[in-house]
Order: C-alpha cells, then sequence, then structure tokens
C-alpha cells in the first residue's frame, strides 16, 4: 500500500515537472516581405521580396528552440503590396484555428511591412482569442548585412512566450519595440526604426522578455464582434486621398463600380476638396457609406468638425488612419448599413 502511495507520488510530481517545463508551442505563419526577401547583393537596396520559405526563416534563427517548440507553415509568400482581403480571411480563420482548436500558445506572422498595419489591425478585430499574435517583418532583406529580420523574429517569439503578453490583442514586435495592431503605423519608407505608434508603443523586448507600459483600452480579439469564421469576401471599400485642387474622378469611379464604402483620407480635420464633396453626397444618399479620415499623420477626425457629418450621415474615423478606418469599414459592412451604428463602432475599436 506504501510502496503504491509512493509511485502515484512520484508520478504525480513527475507529470507537474514535465507540464511546468514545457515550452510553449508557438505556431509561426510565413507570408513573405523583405523578411523572407533577397538581393543580389548584401549592400544593395534593390532587393525582391518573399523569396525564402518558413524553413529558413526558422533556421536562421536557431535561439527560438530554447525559447519554444516552434513550428511553421507558408500561408503565402508575397510583398505586402499585394496583401489582399482574400489572404486576411485565410489567415484570421487559420490564426483562430490554432489558438482555439489546435492548442497552440501563440501565433507569430512573419509580413511585409508595407501593410503590416493594416494586417495586425484586421486580426485584432477577426482573432477570438486572448493568447498573443504578433507580426514581425523587416527592413532590411535577409540576405543584406546587418539584417533585422532575424532580430525581430527572435523578439517576436520570446514575447509569444512571455505570460505578460496575454490579453494585449494582437501586435507588432519590430526594432525591440511592441506597438499595438490600432496605434500601429509605418513612419519611414527605409529606416529600420520605422514603425511607431499614434500613441506610443505598448512595450518592448529586451533580452528575452517582454516588458509592458502600457494597454489598449479599444475593443479588440475576445471583445471584438466581428466574425469572419463564414465569410468567403468582404465589402468592398476604396480610399480617395484629399489634396488642394482635388479631381472627383476618383471618387466617381467608385461610385460607379457600385463600391460599398468609399473612406476620404482628407485634408486637415478629414475636409473635402468642394468637387469631391458634391460626388461623395450623391455617392452617400445612393446607400454608399462614406467615412473621413485624414491625411494628417496624427491626430482624430473629429465627428461633425468642419463637416456636418450628422447632416449628411458621414462617419467620422475618429482616431483611425484610412487605411485601417478601410478596414474597420469593410468590417461594419458585413453586420450593418445604419451610419449611426458604424460610427458606434468607429468610437469602440
Ligand atoms: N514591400 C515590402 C513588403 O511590404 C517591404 C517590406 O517588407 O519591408 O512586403
Amino acid at each position: 500500500m506504501r510502496n503504491l502511495r509512493f509511485t502515484m507520488l512520484v508520478f504525480v510530481a513527475l507529470v507537474i515537472s514535465i507540464t511546468l517545463c514545457a515550452k510553449p508551442k508557438i505556431r509561426i505563419i510565413a507570408t513573405g516581405g523583405t523578411i523572407a526577401g533577397v538581393a543580389a547583393s548584401s549592400s544593395s537596396s534593390a532587393y525582391t521580396a518573399g523569396q525564402v520559405g518558413i524553413q529558413t526563416l526558422i533556421d536562421a534563427v536557431p535561439q527560438v528552440k530554447d525559447l519554444a517548440e516552434v513550428s511553421g507553415e507558408q500561408l503565402v509568400n508575397i510583398g505586402s503590396q499585394d496583401m489582399n482581403d482574400q489572404v486576411w480571411l485565410k489567415l484570421a480563420k487559420r490564426v483562430n484555428q490554432l489558438l482555439n482548436a489546435e492548442g497552440y500558445d501563440g501565433v507569430l506572422i512573419t509580413h511585409g511591412t508595407d501593410t503590416m498595419e493594416e494586417t495586425a489591425y484586421f486580426l485584432s478585430l477577426t482573432v477570438h482569442s486572448d493568447k498573443p499574435v504578433i507580426l514581425v517583418g523587416s527592413m532590411r532583406p535577409s540576405t543584406a548585412i546587418s539584417a533585422d529580420g532575424p532580430a525581430n523574429l527572435y523578439n517576436g517569439v520570446a514575447a509569444l512566450c512571455d505570460p505578460t503578453s496575454k490579453g494585449h490583442g494582437v501586435m507588432a514586435c519590430m526594432n525591440n519595440m511592441l506597438i499595438d495592431a490600432k496605434s500601429l503605423y509605418k513612419s519611414h519608407t527605409t529606416d529600420c526604426a520605422t514603425f511607431k505608434g499614434t500613441y506610443g508603443q505598448i512595450g518592448y523586448v529586451y533580452n528575452g522578455k517582454a516588458y509592458y507600459t502600457s494597454e489598449p483600452t479599444y475593443r479588440h480579439t475576445t471583445r471584438s464582434e466581428f466574425n469572419v469564421d463564414n465569410l468567403d469576401k468582404l465589402p468592398q471599400v476604396g480610399i480617395v486621398y484629399g489634396y488642394a485642387n482635388a479631381s472627383a474622378l476618383p471618387m466617381q469611379a467608385f461610385v460607379n463600380a457600385k463600391f460599398d464604402g468609399i473612406v476620404l483620407a482628407g485634408v486637415g480635420d478629414g475636409n473635402f476638396y468642394k468637387d469631391v464633396f458634391d460626388v461623395a453626397l450623391k455617392a452617400r444618399n445612393s446607400g454608399i457609406q462614406i467615412v473621413r479620415s485624414s491625411r494628417v499623420p496624427t491626430g482624430p477626425t473629429c465627428l461633425n468638425g468642419e463637416v456636418d457629418d450628422s447632416k449628411y450621415h458621414f462617419v467620422a474615423a475618429l482616431n483611425l488612419n484610412p487605411q485601417k478606418a478601410r478596414v474597420l469599414l469593410q468590417l461594419a459592412l458585413t453586420k450593418t448599413h445604419d451610419w449611426q451604428q458604424i460610427q458606434k463602432y468607429f468610437q469602440e475599436y
């Protein structure tokens, strides 16, 4: 009897220690970008994005094996200038599956930097888990002198393994910084320190450990009501850029093509050039939702500022830049065409 009890105790202790020592299970989904880019010369700026496969990316950073049980898959291998709705839908569904059905503790996505902010924001609204999801990329191709991809990938995996990383929504880990999806924007065309947060970073990674300094307050992931599980396409939303003496032709082209929504990257506080405004008003009256955002990189586009949104049934993008306003409008239009409800989404998300 005593022997049996002792054997059971040893067994339980063994199970507990195996569980405690088990490394987090991390999946890497590769989508391409400069992090997978190859140049003819290590010192040249000419290169092609999306050339190297997932296993080569993992093999370049063997240190991640000390942190986690890492495995990978290749979703697509493209420059993120070619990112599209179909890949977003596939990606969101796959991340949900990995975290909610396949027992992964976190997902790292390697991605081009051009549209990383949009993919991050799309996922922050469509992934339903509090487990961490982190995007990483690089500004220098994998063949460059001092490529920045491997360090970003290592830091991203380190942050995913850190128990404090749960519940912050989707983030990017670039140049040691952790930036949440809504705040994230690319601020420089070539600099490795290109990614910034409109409201600063929410944390950083140092010596393989994540440190958080603030918390996103908007609705995301587990608190998001958007669900793409049963969707195979998204509403069509285009962006019209504002400038002095602007032509109304791009706005008119979207109207003619029967787009569901149009985002204005307006001047100042989301203002229209008069000819563009006239077409926008006609578009709105024909049922196309207009969202006013701004080409100014920081600051909100305010509701009922110089434009009377309540009168025209426009929506103000508030703290979303045009490219992210487009993402939210696409998802909003999967649920409603009521402009007041859409405005509410822009307040909450
Ligand atoms: N054009 C590249 C991409 O977005 C740029 C990069 O990754 O830095 O895929």
